[in-house]
């Protein structure tokens, strides 16, 4: 039976890694995988984190099981951050469940969405892989527009184009800020419109927040989800702290629901939590009982955001310093000054990207993404030079 399965791909930016950690070359340059580096190039615990856990093996009594709910103090603590301190549930309309990663809160919210009755979904493309094969594997139609013009700005034509022919039986998927791969992020008079025109529609918004206060700040790059939640009567929110707490292989994430009734909501939150039983059963609890743990306590709150500033404002100059630059060969650097988040996109053929990392130890994903995170003040310049010889 077993023998029916074919060989799959492996997965492209795993297999960088690999070849990246054999490359004996000192003044190699990783810029593929999504994780955030400091200016030694290292992905440290967070010193926030770090206290956390302290205190949880301090004081965790017991690893009896939680529910499918997974620790409901973390999902509720975060929500201040990502739907506002003011009115962090809309009135009893918003409520939500911890999950394995941002991945796992797509695939709830997606899963969530098909069972509801949704049939398309749609996507700005390019895109993170994994929405795609999500949608995929839960047999989804996924109908693509594009996210962003070749001068480097977010297509609105062709979001409006396709919310238009989108109905009350579809999905759109968003992503709420830092968008991968591209770092081209929709402005608030985008979001503005977006949220009227899904209303307009009656479309069912699913908005993927997985890099919340790595663009422009926690409360700043909240406004586009909080602006669409307040258009709209129902939508799905995938949460990720794997960035913005840097727990990537301790899988923090959750998924929120809004419905238009606060009756509604146990219902709604009573499939996601069949859909987690038969898939995971349960989330993964140490690394959400520590971001909870960071967030009931002002000290280590504060100490999180701070790490967090230290994180984005050193991403924000390795941008400024690469706009500053303006060109590399045929290359525009100018608009990654504009850009948020981890990643942009250069315009390179799979050729120049392979030549960069042949002749110069320079590894990026093959859609020419790079990871910002990856340069530092010590390789920047080497990169610049790296690139106009490849793009000249
Ligand atoms: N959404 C997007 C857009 C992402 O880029 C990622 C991670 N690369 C995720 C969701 C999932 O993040 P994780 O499962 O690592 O928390």
């Amino acid at each position: 039976m077993l023998t029916n399965l074919a060989q799959q791909p492996a997965d492209a930016l795993l297999a960088l890694i690999k070849l990246h950690n054999a490359d004996p070359r000192a003044d190699k340059i990783d810029l593929g995988v999504g994780v955030y580096r400091t200016d030694t190039g290292a992905t440290p615990v967070f010193a926030a984190i770090k206290a956390a856990e302290a205190k949880l093996l301090e004081t965790q009594d017991s690893k009896a099981y939680l529910g499918p709910e997974g620790d409901m103090g973390f999902v509720h603590a975060l929500m201040p951050y990502v739907f506002g301190a003011a009115n962090p549930t809309m009135d009893g309309r918003i409520d939500g469940m911890q999950t394995p990663g941002g991945t796992g809160g797509v695939r709830l919210a997606v899963a969530l969405a098909k069972k509801a009755g949704v049939q398309r979904i749609w996507m700005g493309t390019p895109s993170w892989p994994n929405h795609a094969q999500i949608f995929a594997d839960l047999g989804l139609e996924l109908k693509t527009f594009n996210h962003a013009t070749k001068a480097g700005v977010v297509d609105m034509d062709a979001l409006r184009a396709a919310l238009a022919e989108a109905g009350p039986q579809d999905a759109v998927l968003l992503h709420g800020c830092c968008h991968n791969p591209t770092g081209i992020d929709y402005s608030h008079a985008d979001w503005d419109e977006i949220a009227a025109l899904i209303a307009a529609r009656g479309v069912l918004p699913v908005l993927d927040l997985a890099y919340q206060g790595l663009g422009k700040g926690m409360e700043e790059d909240a406004y586009g989800v909080r602006r669409v939640l307040a258009a709209v009567p129902e939508a799905l929110i995938a949460y990720s702290c794997d960035k913005n707490f840097g727990m990537y292989r301790d899988r923090v994430g959750a998924v929120y629901a809004m419905v238009a009734d606060p009756a509604q909501l146990n219902a709604v939150l009573s499939n996601g939590h069949a859909l987690a039983r038969a898939a995971w059963s349960m989330p993964p609890d140490h690394g959400a009982a520590a971001v909870r743990l960071i967030l009931e306590d002002a000290a280590m709150t504060k100490l999180w955001l701070d790490e967090l500033d230290v994180m984005r404002a050193r991403m924000n100059k390795v941008r400024a310093k690469l706009a500053e630059a303006g060109s590399a060969g045929a290359i525009d650097l100018k608009p990654l000054g504009g850009q948020n988040g981890l990643f942009s996109i250069l315009p390179l053929t799979s050729e120049q990207i392979l030549k960069l990392r042949t002749d110069h130890g320079i590894y990026m994903a093959g859609s020419g993404r790079i990871n910002v995170a990856g340069l530092t003040m010590g390789n920047i310049d080497k990169f610049i030079a790296d690139l106009a010889t490849v793009s000249a």
